[in-house]
């Protein structure tokens, strides 16, 4: 149980998980565009200068213009070029076009060019070249412009396909200031290329220089030997605002130069004038309105064939462009260094010939070197911070551009940075620049510290393993799709969950509602429950296991803005949903059980509250439990113990229990002896009455003999002892009377039957006598019927107090002897019709009470002679005796007139006559009773009316 995570923990695991993977990604990417874009960045830097560097030593003009349509596909990647000059050059690169095509596509383009503003770069895309019919271009950058220096207008166009088309993604924009500065430098080439060519072509003739110089927009100003304007052309008269006739013979010193015009120039001027040597130098002149313009001065002294100077051409080149351009330069190399600057790209360069090494603000950072005014051996300070374990691999490299083996190195190598010694891994590029014959003339390098990159690279990849293990492995379905909900990537889970329940897909997609109700109506999940937004818990029936319950999570991938897809999340949580179910069941019942606990609880204390006893109950630790009502009315200090342990009370003699203190030794040593103690307490009531009470210490033990709880009961038993008391005096005195009463009574039979006996001699004395008529003797025979009934009321009596009075007496003595001599007593009296049976051994030791047996055998035989029928001839007694272990069993049986039913149970009462034809006093059976019951013996009777009655007596004989 304890190793499997609970419900929450595995949601709360799982949606960390996903976001962090798609925390990841976009991180990730956002890293990769960032270095993408910066990389690229250089690369174009790097591939213009190489342009201008090639473009420049170029000499012929179509030379420099098939180096242009190759530069474009080169540098911004297209597929294909064009340059075109309205003077009739058409070079392509990547297409080639029909002989019959160029004229059609020369026109197109100039018609095209109409529709975009000159000196600008252009993004032209599908819609601009289908209108134009421009032979299956997609899109492309195009770039017209007109060079003034040579007065033609260049075009520039690079393009893509149509099936090339969505490689080329942002490529447009990416490219289209760099696209500027491109065809700026063309322009800047193209111009002196032009100039270069014209020179060569036409050396310095007089006459066709001056042709050109009508016809140039440069400026141009011929003077004498001395200096004095003799003709300016068009350009110089609209540049300046001056005409011909307002300069000549004036010095152009005098009015075309003012403040800004830099004092090194005029004397550079000057100098050259004086030594009539060719100059170029940039001046600030004035128009003549004051406004000052910046041109490339160049004069020219003019020799005649004799070698006599004769005059000066000056030229004034229009350097407002150029400069511009080279504004333009350095804005984007300022972007350039913000750029690297904030991307931490350290840049330097190293000019060979000077030794001058140039470092960027971010190389510093990087070395951890301050920056210092006077100048400083950087390469040296360079290879000191070198990682002396990557010093021979930078060494070599450098080896091997010095030797002209390589031009470019790409490597990584670890330094010490200077301030914090701390070791940091560089990323370096360096680029050899060498002159025409292959001479190195300068190093240009970068530098990134890549430490960090480097260490989240590794973690990046280490985590990515991490979670590529993790989710190939783990338990949860995962699956990505894009936004047509194809699938992107699923792991092996997923399809486990997917096939198992023999269904189509468990995507959720957008809107995982509505998919989740389709399913449920394709009857693909049998039901579904949301748990939170875009949680759902989902019933599967899978085609042999029990249901399944998925929790599925799904979430909207994005890349910045974009929406790309959904991830959804899979977890078999059917063990826990059953877990759930138990639980709760569990639960239910335990809170069934504790009800049924508490009302029995509730019951046991009603019951021990409402006895009259004191209870009180202990743990095995002698921690009071439970202490009932009546106790702690009785006694104020139980109401205090409930929840203390009475050891740690014995121990700390708290005052507060001094009145129970006995009471708490006696059951902590009933605790100690595990045995019931049992005993008597005084103890005086709130009123000041002392009360006996009864304790009983009932210590209770498992079955393994381990105390487990102990019961302390009191009961106040005063009145019981009250009672007990006056019993015991009343017992004794009822003892008293009742023997007084027996002697009494044996007193009194003895003194009535002296002088009945007296009367009964008498009666026999005159019965003797002969005189007697029939009368007297009548009733004299009445008077002593009387008196035998008398004496034989009186011998009953006395008998029964015999019984009462004295004690068994034990005497072994021959039964069968004194049942003779009863049967031999009767035989004689008047009734002898009756015959007796004997069914006996002729002899039978017994002990037992003798005296009794005699009374008690006399009566049942007596009686069965007595009540015989005297209607017939054949009564008779049957007396039968055996012994039945160590009893002795006696049956007596007449064929009398036996009782009556109803009387059978009365027959045994004092005084009680079942016939009033009897003679007898009703004592008989009622003695017998008492003695068989003295004896321990029983008598019982069977008797059925006018046919006889069945005595049996049995008696414990010790034979
Ligand atoms: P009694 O002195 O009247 O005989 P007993 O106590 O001996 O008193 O007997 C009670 C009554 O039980 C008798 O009155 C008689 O009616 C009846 N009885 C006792 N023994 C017999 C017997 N063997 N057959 C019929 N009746 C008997």
């Amino acid at each position: 149980m304890s190793e499997t995570p609970s419900y929450n923990e595995l949601l709360q695991s799982y949606r960390d998980l996903q976001l962090r993977v798609t925390r990841f990604s976009s991180v990730e990417q956002e890293l990769i565009n960032t270095r993408d874009r910066l990389d690229h960045e250089l690369v174009l830097y790097r591939r213009l200068q190489d342009f201008s560097n090639e473009a420049i030593s170029e000499n012929s003009l179509n030379g420099f213009f098939r180096k242009v349509v190759e530069s474009v596909v080169d540098i911004f990647e297209t597929e294909g070029a064009i340059f075109m000059t309205d003077k009739g050059d058409f070079f392509t690169e990547g297409y080639n076009f029909k002989e019959e095509q160029v004229q059609q596509c020369k026109q197109t383009i100039i018609n095209f060019s109409k529709r975009f503003r000159g000196g600008t770069a252009n993004r032209i895309t599908i819609s601009d070249i289908e209108k134009e019919g421009v032979v299956n271009f997609a899109r492309g950058l195009f770039y017209h412009l007109n060079d003034k220096s040579s007065g033609q207008t260049l075009y520039i166009l690079g393009f893509i396909s149509k099936e090339k088309d969505p490689l080329y993604n942002d490529f447009l924009e990416r490219h289209e200031t760099i696209f500027a500065v491109f065809a700026e430098q063309v322009r800047a080439i193209h111009g002196n290329l032009i100039k270069s060519v014209r020179l060569s072509e036409n050396s310095i003739l007089l006459r066709q220089l001056s042709l050109i110089a009508t016809k140039t927009k440069n400026g141009v100003i011929i003077s004498d030997k001395s200096g004095h304007i003799e003709w300016v052309n068009e350009a110089f008269e609209q540049s300046t605002g001056y005409t011909l006739a307002e300069v000549k013979g004036r010095k152009p010193k005098d009015f075309l130069q003012g403040e800004e015009t830099s004092p090194e120039s005029k004397l550079k001027l000057s100098v050259a004038l004086k030594n009539k040597e060719t100059v170029e130098v940039p001046v600030v002149n004035y128009t003549k309105e004051g406004k000052p313009y910046t041109v490339m001065l160049e004069i020219t002294p003019i020799f005649n064939e004799e070698g006599q100077h004769i005059n000066f051409i000056a030229l004034q080149k229009d350097v407002t462009e150029e400069l511009k351009y080279r504004s333009e330069i350095l804005r984007i190399n300022r972007r350039f260094e913000q750029i690297s600057n904030k991307s931490e790209i350290g840049i330097w360069a190293s000019e060979l010939e000077t030794g001058k090494v140039e470092w960027n603000e971010v190389m510093f950072k990087i070395f951890g070197v301050e920056k210092q005014d006077k100048e400083i051996d950087y390469f040296n300070i360079w290879l000191s911070h070198i990682h002396p374990d990557d010093f021979k691999a930078v060494n070599e490299n450098m080896n091997a551009v010095f030797s002209g083996k390589v031009d470019q190195v790409d490597e990584e190598y670890r330094i010490i940075r200077s301030n914090s010694k701390e070791v940091r891994i560089l990323s370096s590029l360096t680029i050899a620049e060498r002159d025409a014959d292959g001479k190195l003339v300068r190093l240009i390098g970068t530098s990134t510290d890549i430490t960090e990159r480097k260490s989240s690279e590794q973690q990046l990849k280490a985590s990515e393993e991490k979670y590529r293990i993790i989710i190939d492995n783990m338990a949860l379905g995962l699956v990505e799709v894009d936004l047509q909900e194809n699938i992107i990537f699923s792991n092996r889970k997923y399809l486990d969950f997917v096939s198992e329940s023999n269904i189509d897909d468990l995507i959720l997609g957008a809107n995982p509602e509505t998919a989740l109700i389709r399913k449920v109506e394709n009857a693909q999940v049998l039901s579904y429950t949301q748990i939170e937004d875009n949680v759902f818990e989902v019933e599967l029936k899978p085609r042999v296991d029990q249901n399944k319950t998925l929790l599925i999570s799904t979430s909207p991938i994005r890349q910045g803005d974009t929406l790309k897809g959904y991830i959804s999340i899979y977890l078999d949580i059917t063990p826990i949903k059953s877990l759930q179910r138990n639980l709760e069941n569990a639960l239910k019942e335990r809170n069934e059980f504790i009800q049924q606990i508490d009302s029995v609880k509730q019951f046991y204390e009603g019951v021990l509250n409402h006895t009259p006893s004191e209870i009180a109950v202990f743990d095995s630790d002698s921690k009071v439990l439970f202490v009932n009502k009546h106790w702690i009315e009785n006694e104020k200090a139980w109401g205090k113990l409930e929840g203390k342990s009475l050891v740690q009370i014995a121990q700390n003699n708290q005052s507060e229990f001094d009145s129970i203190r006995n009471l708490i030794y006696k059951v902590n040593s009933a605790m100690t002896q595990n045995s019931l103690l049992q005993f008597e307490e005084e103890r005086a009531d709130l009123s000041g009455n002392k009360n006996s009470i009864l304790r009983n210490i009932l210590p209770y033990s498992n079955e393994a003999g381990l105390l487990e709880y102990l019961v302390v009961s009191g009961t106040d038993i005063s009145e019981l002892k009250n009672i007990q008391i006056d019993l015991e005096s009343k017992n004794d005195e009822l003892k008293k009377i009742n023997s007084e009463l027996d002697k009494f009574v044996y007193s009194v039979s003895h003194d009535l039957r002296s002088p009945l006996l007296s009367i009964k001699g008498i009666l026999n004395l005159i019965f003797k006598t002969t005189s007697l008529d029939e009368k007297t003797q009548q009733y004299l025979k009445l008077a002593e019927t009387s008196v035998l009934r008398l004496d034989g009321t009186i011998k009953e009596i006395l008998n029964y107090s015999r019984n009462a009075r004295f004690e068994i007496e034990y005497d072994t003595f021959n039964l069968i002897e004194i049942i003779q001599s009863v049967t031999d007593d009767l035989r004689f009296s008047e009734e002898s019709h009756v015959a007796f049976l004997f069914d006996m051994p002729q002899e039978l030791m017994m002990k037992s009470d003798k005296m009794r047996l005699e009374v008690i055998l006399k009566n049942l035989i007596g009686n069965a002679v007595k009540y015989s029928r005297k209607d017939i001839n054949d009564a008779f007694v049957k007396i039968m005796v055996s012994k039945q272990g160590n009893e002795l069993v006696l049956k007596i049986e007449d064929n009398g007139e036996g009782i009556a039913q109803e009387n059978l149970g009365k027959i045994f009462d004092m005084f009680y006559r079942a016939t009033s034809s009897s003679v007898g006093t009703g004592l008989g059976l009622y003695i017998c009773k008492e003695m068989v019951q003295k004896l321990n013996g029983k008598l019982f009777v069977e008797s059925v009316l006018k046919k006889g009655s069945i005595f049996t007596l049995i008696l414990p004989a010790n034979f």
